[in-house]
């Protein structure tokens, strides 16, 4: 009696078994998901097509077609690893795209914080005039527009090369979205409040108009001064050092909802 019993509970499910169940549904519905359409999903129904012809030839005991089959299938799964390399790997990349691997995405955003803060301490070693906006929740394709579109990740190199003197867009402001550089050149609305510091001009005010109409980081380096500068929530830090500006570059990269790497185009 007590045996039967013991039978019996094997077979009702307990939350563990509910939790798994459903993992695993989750994983292969995500991994159909990932193959749909691609040249994956039809050598699958090709394999799946074989599996059904070793199973018939076991079953009739047709011993030659299964042996030939089961080898083949031994070799296929080494050459299915070379054939779906390309595959694996974007499957690989998109894994690391979804939420759950946003803690990874935060290790990313110290890397753009990087970037931007060396970046920043080389303009201003050269005396290099620059303005670098950091996106936050609102978008700014607008002002992006009033630019040259680029697509690239932010680097120093990047970021230095773009405010070099004389290049040609050297002029304006570059704007950051996650992990990217969207634009340079751009124009940004001037503020209307005086400026107290009359060695500031219109680079400045450019600085702080931004952050007066967005919620965005804009950073600058002045030519005249080689200062660095701050302007967010709509107002402008002067002389700016590098700790407080990685705290702030940091602070903006990981602002509410933001995950580089994921932040929606600029549009
Ligand atoms: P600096 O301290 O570097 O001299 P500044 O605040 O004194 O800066 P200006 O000397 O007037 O400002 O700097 C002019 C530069 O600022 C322009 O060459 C241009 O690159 C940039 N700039 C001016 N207006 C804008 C704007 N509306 N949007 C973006 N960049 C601007
Ligand atoms: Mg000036």
């Amino acid at each position: 009696m007590r045996s039967l019993w013991d039978q019996v509970q094997l077979l009702t499910p307990g939350w563990a078994d509910l939790i798994e169940i459903a993992l695993v549904a989750a994983l292969v519905y995500w991994l159909l998901l990932l193959l749909q359409r691609t040249r994956a999903m039809q050598m699958i129904l090709g394999v799946g097509f074989l599996a059904g012809v070793y199973f018939l030839a076991r079953i009739l005991n047709f011993s030659l077609i299964s042996t030939i089959l089961e080898a083949l299938f031994q070799y296929g799964a080494i050459a299915a690893l070379v054939v779906f390399q390309p595959e694996l790997r974007s499957a690989l990349a998109r894994l690391g795209q979804t939420q759950m691997f946003r803690m990874f995405a935060k290790l990313e955003s110290r890397n753009v914080a990087d970037e931007v803060v060396e970046a920043v301490e080389q303009l201003a070693r050269t005396s290099t005039g620059a303005i670098i906006v950091l996106e936050n929740e609102v978008g700014l394709s607008e002002y992006a527009r009033t630019g040259s579109a680029i697509e690239a990740r932010v680097s120093r190199e990047m970021l230095t090369t773009i405010f070099t003197p004389y290049s040609p867009l050297h002029d304006g402001a570059v704007i950051i979205s996650g992990d990217s550089i969207k634009a340079a050149g751009a124009i940004l609305p001037l503020t209307q409040t005086p400026l107290l510091d009359k060695s500031l001009g219109t680079r400045h005010r450019a600085a702080l108009g931004l952050a007066e109409e967005s919620d965005a980081l804009v950073i600058v380096v002045s030519e005249e001064t080689a200062r660095v500068s701050v302007a967010h929530g709509g107002r402008l830090e002067v002389g700016v050092g590098v700790a407080r500006m990685r705290q702030l570059i940091e602070g903006a990269l990981r602002g509410p909802g933001r995950a580089p790497g994921l932040a929606p185009a600029a549009g």
